[in-house]
């Protein structure tokens, strides 16, 4: 695998190192964790690796498009190593768990929009909000619907 990690890595013409590898590797194996986790589980890995060197490297995988930023609002930023697809995220509204979705049909259809009004389209953010299954069965009463109303994002102006 860390062989891939390196393979990766050399086609973004981003140089090998052992944080860079090691930042990959855990991203892979934990999707949508944020810069502290990241952290605490590289500094596993690698004990004398600083805090500012782990945000260093996620910021230049993210600018290297070998890692992906999510920022669900009113959360913390989380990484990714799935890159390319556009894939959307269902977020548990009572215990933050993020999961994978598919574009709803075929492939990235959200990039498309209806008026691009002349921008070039590389992401769209689409975010489904609700409760997991684990937070589900653990909540016996059914919560008193929320009136926070929605929380879809709104570019800020
Ligand atoms: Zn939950
Ligand atoms: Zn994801
Ligand atoms: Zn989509």
């Amino acid at each position: 695998m860390t062989s891939d990690f390196e393979a990766q890595l050399r086609k973004a013409s981003v140089r090998v190192t052992r944080p860079r590898l090691a930042v990959l590797a855990v991203l892979h194996n934990h999707p949508h964790i944020d810069t502290d986790t990241v952290f605490s589980l590289v500094r596993a890995d690698l004990p004398t690796v600083s805090r500012q060197a782990v945000y260093d490297v996620l910021h230049a995988l993210t600018v290297a498009r070998l890692v992906r930023r999510i920022e669900p609002a009113g959360a913390t930023a989380r990484y990714e190593t799935r890159v390319g697809d556009n894939h959307h995220h269902l977020v548990c509204r009572t215990c933050g768990a993020i999961a994978d979705v598919d574009c709803t049909v075929g492939h990235a259809p959200c990039l498309t929009a209806s008026n691009d009004h002349g921008y070039v389209v590389d992401e769209a953010e689409v975010v489904y909000w609700g409760t997991c299954p684990d937070c589900m069965s653990s909540s016996t009463a059914q919560q008193s619907t929320s009136s926070e109303g929605t929380h879809e994002r709104h570019p800020r102006q």
